[in-house]
């Protein structure tokens, strides 16, 4: 039994709308969203972090599926911003790998 939230949300158990999938890559909305498009992008696999990543086909494929978010949510010709956060630093609360997509709204720099 997994206690990973992400891994319950591919797995079915706790249900998230799904943005898109495939064998690799699952994409679906975040439960707090922190723009009018805000989908989270995350290997199937349970992977801790961005540095527990070792498989540079998966990193193709997750980059990809940011892409393809984006243009399915219609923001790739406004624009749009891709974050992982990454550790206490970095602000990880979910400890399975995940990158947001945010857009409909113009971004601030520096983040926070
Ligand atoms: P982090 O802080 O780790 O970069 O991002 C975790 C994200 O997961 C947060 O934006 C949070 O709102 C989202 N999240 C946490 N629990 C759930 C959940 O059960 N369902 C969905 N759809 N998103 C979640
Ligand atoms: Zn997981």
């Amino acid at each position: 039994v997994t206690t990973c939230v992400f891994c319950r949300i591919v797995a079915g158990e706790i249900p998230a709308p799904r943005i898109l999938e495939n064998e690799h890559v699952l994409a679906f909305r975040d439960i707090n969203p922190q723009a009018p498009v805000h989908v989270l992008v995350a290997p199937k696999l349970h992977v801790t972090r961005l540095d527990a990543l070792n498989d540079v086909a998966l990193e193709a494929a997750l980059l990809s599926a940011c892409r393809a978010v984006a243009a399915d949510q219609k923001i790739a010709a406004t624009g749009y911003r891709v974050v992982i956060n990454t550790g206490s630093d970095g602000g990880q609360s979910v400890d399975h790998l995940h990158f947001h997509v945010l857009g409909g709204r113009a971004m601030h720099w520096p983040p926070g």
